[in-house]
């Protein structure tokens, strides 16, 4: 038998909702690749599943165990799945676990992206694969969701609530820098950035200047701006203008479902959460949340979920098998076997199943 390079150790966290179908999806197909024909004995996984979630919660009062960051530390990398519960506040939950996992392990940069894959219909007329191909770059570690902010006089007629936003020039310089390399590495070069800087004149204004200055260290790159509100707009009536995309936390976090929702459905787009240093492992997981409407039916896609396992794959350095995933689920869509969220009348298992032969073609 050919030597083993290498076992990466990978922790599983499906959370609620679809978030167990999907993982469970992304895990057998994962198995099935290390032992396809092509990808055997190239590498392993080998996955720790982690019962993190909202059942905890109303258990322990806790979504994680006490000494979670430093389980967390001992994976090369974190598979998640989604996080949320209609017996919950939202805001609790996500706080209680993605949230509690990004921002303490400094995964600072989301990268989400997005294209129109084979066989698949984008809601815009006449917008065909290739006509929309973007790659988001997510701030993910401060900005509008810096969790800073206070209420007084709660329920009361006067009741004053502030939600700050925080941006500090070291935060914003390394996701600039980050999104520059994204931008240099893909063939047009080219970075759009977003901001809402005739409005919001302090941090905004700080984004612009520092985007700028990074700009100087990579002439290569084609860089131009918008505002949030003419992005949205761009991004619909001018989707070949795009490539690479650089906005904060709370206006990426609005244009990537925009971007996944033209991209033809929400359940195909995936997302990496990276600590670039690569001092802390990064985590992948679908975009779409825990989706309680079509849970327990068999229906979710398990695309977006299989995307970000290949998004895991390149970042392990496996980018061979993170290419040949991808080939599979393309065929696969081509083919027609689709969920119905994508027109198709196909169930997440026989997707799964579809791509898990496909891989044993390559
Ligand atoms: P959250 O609050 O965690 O974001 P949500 O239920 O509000 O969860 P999503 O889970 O993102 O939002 O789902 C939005 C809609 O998209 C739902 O109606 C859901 O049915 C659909 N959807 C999301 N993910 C998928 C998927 N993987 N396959 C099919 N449909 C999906
Ligand atoms: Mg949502």
């Amino acid at each position: 038998a050919p030597t083993l390079k290498s076992t990466y150790k990978i922790a599983s966290i499906p959370g609620d909702g679809i978030g167990p179908e999907v993982i469970s999806a992304g895990v057998e197909v994962l198995t099935a690749l290390t032992k396809c024909k092509k990808f055997e004995g190239q590498f392993e996984l080998d996955f720790t599943h982690l019962d993190w979630g909202t059942d905890r919660y109303l258990k322990t009062g806790k979504y994680t165990p006490e000494d979670y960051l430093q389980q967390l530390k001992e994976y090369d990398a974190i598979l998640f799945g989604s996080v949320g519960s209609p017996s919950v506040p939202d805001h609790i939950s996500l706080w209680g676990l993605r949230l509690a996992i990004c921002q303490p392990l400094q995964q600072y940069a989301n990268v989400r992206p997005t294209r129109i894959l084979p066989g698949t219909k984008s809601p815009l007329a006449n917008c065909q694969p290739g006509d929309l191909d973007w790659v988001i770059v997510r701030e993910n570690s401060e900005g509008e969701y810096a969790g800073q902010g206070g209420r007084s006089h709660i329920g009361e007629e006067h009741e004053v609530a502030t939600e700050l936003s925080i941006f500090t020039r070291t935060g914003v310089r390394r996701i600039a820098q980050f999104a520059f390399m994204v931008a240099q590495g893909r063939p047009r070069k080219m970075l759009t950035y977003v901001t809402k800087s005739n409005a919001q004149r302090n941090g905004m204004v700080m984004w612009d200047e520092v985007v700028r200055e990074v700009a100087k260290d990579f002439p290569d790159v084609t860089l131009d701006h918008m505002l949030v509100d003419a992005m949205t707009v761009r991004m619909v009536l001018n989707p070949r203008s795009l490539d690479t995309i650089l906005a904060t936390n709370l206006h990426a976090d609005i244009l990537s479902d925009l971007a996944a929702a033209l991209a033809g459905s929400i359940g195909i787009a995936p997302t990496a959460n990276l600590d670039p240093s690569r001092k802390n492992p990064s985590m992948f997981e679908p975009i779409h949340g825990s989706a309680f409407d079509i849970t327990g039916l068999g229906v979710a896609n398990p695309v977006g979920t299989l995307w970000s396992c290949s998004e895991m794959l390149h970042w392990l350095g496996e980018s061979e098998a993170a290419v040949g995933l991808m080939v599979a689920v393309e065929k696969v869509c081509e083919a027609g076997i689709m969920t119905k969220d994508l027109g198709g009348s196909a169930g997440t298992k026989e997707v799964t199943q579809a791509v898990i032969e496909e891989l044993g073609k390559l």
